[in-house]
């Protein structure tokens, strides 16, 4: 057995040589910076004619790599080759499977910074962003793999006189892994991993604008030694080939992470039985959020504007997790936001490279023309407080953006922007500020900064989301830590990182003898 799970620390960049390193590994990330990249089932490495560019957010011209995208004929070999692989990876020992993933957490340990770097060039994320998520990376590999083991272990059941009772995990089947960009390493590798260690093979779609961290994962695993077939690495449109393995008679599962409209599309496609099938496909799906914080008038009010600056504009709003609202009593309300504006404004807007970039730019065209289409939506529904502008053209950067007394029902309060972009609401009592909070069809993760006692008791009671946080940020959950997962529209609360996680990808079994 291995040691006792522990979160891998993150890198301090206060110290000089923690940026020296980190340098360097940009330059070496960027000398590799263009390459092509296949597709690869079972083994072979597949280039196709049709390609796609992945572009740095923070510098349009600068190709990452070239990725050959697959078509339906190609998801169809995908699927066929994990379902050739499945007959012959459930059957390996669920320790060989648990090894394979520690072995993949050590090298990435190693070489820490050359997968943060490339994420700082693909994804835009900051130093201190792209160390965290390589960390949660490394979490996942480290966490799953013990879980393995510890489901693989004896059982508890009752025990009976007559028989000898036995319940095993066993694995469902092909698995289509569907993650998002915003965590192009870290939710990346942990839904992969996951759905591998439990004994199931993996047809794995990388999101399309972050492609290149996830053909670099694809080799981790190769360099490790996981057997060809058993992830088959599959870039390509969503629309199209997402679709298609969805909808697959041979999917046993799907697991997904991203928005809330393809994740319904994906849930409803999977409810179709297709000719062929003989199961009831497991959807995973974990989605959107519009998260809140609430401010008592009893709080530390500079903790409230510090946690509200951070949750709302670290990897600039682009996290499930974000806080996107704020809701704050009327006693307090003009001191916090002030507090807020303040820290915000001095938050600095540059290539996320640079070691003082505290927010980067979003991560393409699309989601830059969405968000200022909010902000325009936001001049309406609220006071332009701060921000609203754009930075270096040559990159897709948007200001830190605040929006003072906005109605709660209000557009920019209850639809997902995914941005840089906060709305203050006021609320007459602690009551009405967690009616206001509630009053979302999401519940993925909301904070409380208060020092009454009884007002946490009733958030801790009445407060909706699947992750609450009291006197703290509401993002940054930590593997094994912080099991992370939302409820309502925010997904099926699948709990990334904790206990249960592992049992989605599994059925159990139960064998009786009696002799
Ligand atoms: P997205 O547009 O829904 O895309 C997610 C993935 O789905 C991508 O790989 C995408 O491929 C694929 N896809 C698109 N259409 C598909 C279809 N018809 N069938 C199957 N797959 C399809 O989401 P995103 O913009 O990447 O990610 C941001 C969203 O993820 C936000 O809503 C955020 O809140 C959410 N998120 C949630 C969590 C959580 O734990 N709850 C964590 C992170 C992010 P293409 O890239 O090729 O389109």
């Amino acid at each position: 057995m291995r040691s006792e799970f522990k979160n891998e620390a993150f890198v301090n960049f206060k110290e000089e040589q923690s940026n020296v390193e980190y340098d360097a590994a940009l330059k070496k990330a960027e000398a590799e910076l263009g390459k092509e990249y296949p597709l690869i089932i079972g083994g072979e490495r597949i280039m196709t004619d049709r390609k796609v560019a992945s572009l740095n957010p923070a510098n349009k011209k600068q190709t990452i790599g070239i990725v050959s995208q697959a078509d339906t004929d190609l998801a169809e070999k995908a699927i066929q080759t994990a379902a050739a692989t499945f007959e012959t990876w459930k059957r390996t020992d669920p320790g060989e499977r648990a090894r394979y993933l520690f072995r993949a957490a050590a090298i990435l340990r190693r070489r820490k910074h050359e997968f943060s770097a490339l994420m700082t060039f693909e994804a835009g994320k900051t130093r201190i962003e792209a160390d965290v998520e390589t960390a949660e990376a490394i979490d996942f590999l480290e966490f799953y793999g013990r879980e393995m083991q510890r489901l693989s272990q004896p059982q508890p059941l009752t025990v009976s006189e007559e028989e000898e009772n036995e319940l095993y995990y066993i694995p469902l089947g092909v698995g289509v892994v569907i993650p998002p960009w915003n965590f192009p390493l870290a939710i990346m590798a942990g839904m992969t991993s996951a759905a591998l260690v439990t004994g199931n093979t993996v047809v794995l779609k990388p999101a399309s604008t972050t492609p290149v961290i996830a053909a670099k994962f694809m080799a981790l695993l190769e360099e490790v030694g996981l057997p060809p077939g058993v992830v088959n690495f599959l870039p390509g449109p969503g629309g199209q080939v997402g679709d298609y393995l969805v909808d697959h008679p041979l999917t046993r599962f799907i697991s997904f992470t991203g928005s809330r409209d393809v994740g319904l599309r994906i849930n409803e496609r999977a409810a179709k039985t297709h000719p062929g099938q003989k199961w009831i496909k497991r959807v995973v799906a974990e989605m959107g959020g519009k998260d809140a914080i609430v401010v008592d008038k009893e709080a530390d009010l500079d903790l409230a504007a510090d946690t509200i600056t951070l949750s709302a504009f670290g990897f600039s709003g682009q996290k499930c997790s974000a806080c996107s609202r704020v809701i704050v009593h009327e006693d307090v309300y003009d001191i916090v936001l002030e507090k807020v504006v303040e820290r915000a404004s001095q938050l600095v807007m540059s290539n996320p490279a640079d070691v003082s970039a505290n927010l980067g730019p979003v991560i393409d065209e699309k989601a830059y023309a969405k968000i200022l289409e909010y902000i325009e939506i936001g001049k309406q529904e609220g006071r332009l407080v701060l921000g609203g502008g754009t930075g270096d053209s040559n990159g897709f950067f948007i200001e830190p953006t605040i929006f003072a007394d906005v109605d709660s029902r209000a557009r920019i309060s209850q639809e997902e922007i995914f941005g840089p972009v906060v709305a203050f609401t006021k609320a007459k009592s602690f009551d009405e500020a967690l009616d206001f909070a509630n009053n979302t069809d999401y519940g993925l993760t909301g904070a409380v900064i208060s020092r009454n006692g009884a007002n946490l008791e009733k958030a801790r009671r009445e407060f909706f989301v699947g992750n609450l946080y009291f006197n703290r940020k509401c993002t940054g959950a930590l593997v094994g830590t912080h099991p992370f997962g939302g409820f309502n529209m925010s997904g099926t609360d699948s709990k990334a990182g904790g206990r249960d996680y592992l049992l989605l990808f599994t059925q159990a079994k139960l064998v009786s003898d009696r002799f």
